[in-house]
């Protein structure tokens, strides 16, 4: 980790030309990469020597944007993955098998609830959901003898339930289990989990850290604080001989990088689910402006949503940043600096009128997107979150009038202009 502050790390980290190479991180274009001898090939096979043989494995752009990532959230190792999905669920079957269980916070993004609640269950892994607000007692109530992992998001989407950071990690560090953070929302640059006690933390690139809507991405930070061989019995996989890799334990062989190795060598391997160098040179670009954006979103997000809580029309305004929120404490203690430019609201005319209202929008567009430049709108209950019954909706702390209006950096009068001429 480098000493620089966080502006800088966005600009500077995770590659450093040597004389007379390019100045800007290039792209690696290509599946492969020529050895001189055989045997040489052989020792990278076999993980006694580190280079690069595959892109599937690593290729060397996408392994300067994961290590940028990697110092901005101030961990040890960190890998792309081709979405938010495959990050999360790689940061899961890291460390679980059949039969196992996990913890999550019920306030989750829907790919993600379905992800844990459905999918991986047909692996035989099985999870509960507790209410995001729960207290210690009721967490620890959740824990079973085969609990691997805690997993929450910083601030839900787009229930913008903001996590107990610290709470979450005491009782899953009580337990002898990870606590996994899903950090889209509030991207490093106003949250770092791992300062908080988290032990990984998951990203989908997608939203801020792209910040353009270009790529779909996905990214794994290891804090490289969890001692899994002081919990070896519940962690098999890290701790014991991995017999397709003839016989390497990776807490062994890699110390504090045993995870992202292991994530790399068995799970890249085995499923696939990596970023093409193209899409991780674009994610770099917009890396590189994030701690200008993201200021810019809060600052717009605090003043759209305070003209929203006092218009006529509104029913109810979400925003942990504004005085009043049910969240706003904790974001304080969290995010001093802000959260996202990301709020929700509902109007008095319910359902319905939350239809009609973004309709009528003219400047901000309806799309299945979230935290980029461009402000945009979404209804959870009719799109993104659709598949979830009304119960289901409710646990993941979705209304049915529930808009999502995800705040851009346009100038704010232009976008407050365009919700009064809708609500008008
Ligand atoms: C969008 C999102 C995901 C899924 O990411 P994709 O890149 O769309 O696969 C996961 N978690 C959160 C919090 C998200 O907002």
């Amino acid at each position: 980790m480098s000493n620089y502050k966080m502006e800088t790390k966005c600009i500077q980290s995770g590659y450093e030309p040597g004389n007379g190479e390019p100045r800007v991180l290039p792209i690696y274009q290509s599946t492969t990469y020529r050895y001189t001898s055989s045997e040489q090939m052989g020792k990278l096979f076999d993980l006694e020597e580190s280079g690069y043989f595959y892109t599937r494995l690593q290729n060397p752009t996408n392994d300067a944007v994961a290590a940028k990532i990697c110092d901005l959230e101030g961990g040890i190792a960190a890998m792309l993955t081709s979405s938010g999905q495959a990050a999360n669920f790689y940061a899961i079957m890291n460390i679980v098998e059949q039969g196992d269980h996990i913890v999550c916070a019920s306030a989750l993004y829907g790919g993600t609830y379905n992800l844990f609640a459905h999918t991986i269950k047909k692996m035989g892994v099985d999870a509960t959901f507790v209410d995001p607000d729960c207290t210690e007692e009721e967490l620890n109530a959740a824990f079973q003898e085969n609990t691997k992992a805690v997993f929450g998001e910083t601030i839900a989407n787009p229930a913008l339930v903001v996590l107990d950071l610290e709470k979450y990690a005491k009782v899953a560090h009580e337990h002898g289990v990870p606590l996994i953070i899903d950090n889209t929302f509030a991207t490093p640059i106003n949250c770092r989990p791992i300062e908080w006690g988290a032990d990984i933390v998951t990203h989908s690139t997608t939203k801020y850290m792209d910040g353009h809507a270009t790529c779909v991405g996905g990214v794994i930070v290891d804090s490289g604080n969890f001692a899994w061989d002081e919990h070896a019995d519940k962690f098999p996989g890290l701790t014991t001989a991995d017999e397709t890799y003839h016989g390497i334990v990776y807490t062994e062989k890699f110390g504090k990088l045993a995870y992202i190795m292991k994530a790399t060598a068995q799970l890249m391997r085995d499923l696939g689910s990596i970023q093409s160098p193209q899409n991780a040179f674009l994610l770099n670009i917009g890396l590189e402006t994030l701690h200008l954006r993201m200021p810019r979103h809060c600052e717009n997000a605090l003043k759209v949503a305070e003209f929203l809580k006092a218009h006529e029309k509104v029913a109810w305004v979400s925003f942990p940043s504004m005085p009043g929120d049910r969240y706003y404490d904790l974001a304080k203690k969290y995010m001093p600096n802000g959260t996202c430019g990301v709020l929700t609201f509902g109007l008095k005319g319910g359902r319905d009128a939350a239809v009609e209202m973004m309709d009528r929008l003219k400047m901000v567009a309806i799309v299945t997107h979230v935290a980029d430049a461009r402000s945009c709108v979404l209804h959870p209950a009719s799109h993104t979150h659709r598949q979830m019954n009304e119960k289901e909706l409710l646990e993941a702390g979705v209304q049915p009038d529930l808009i999502r209006f995800s705040v851009g950096i346009e100038n704010v009068e232009d976008i407050i202009a365009d919700i009064e001429q809708a609500l008008r």
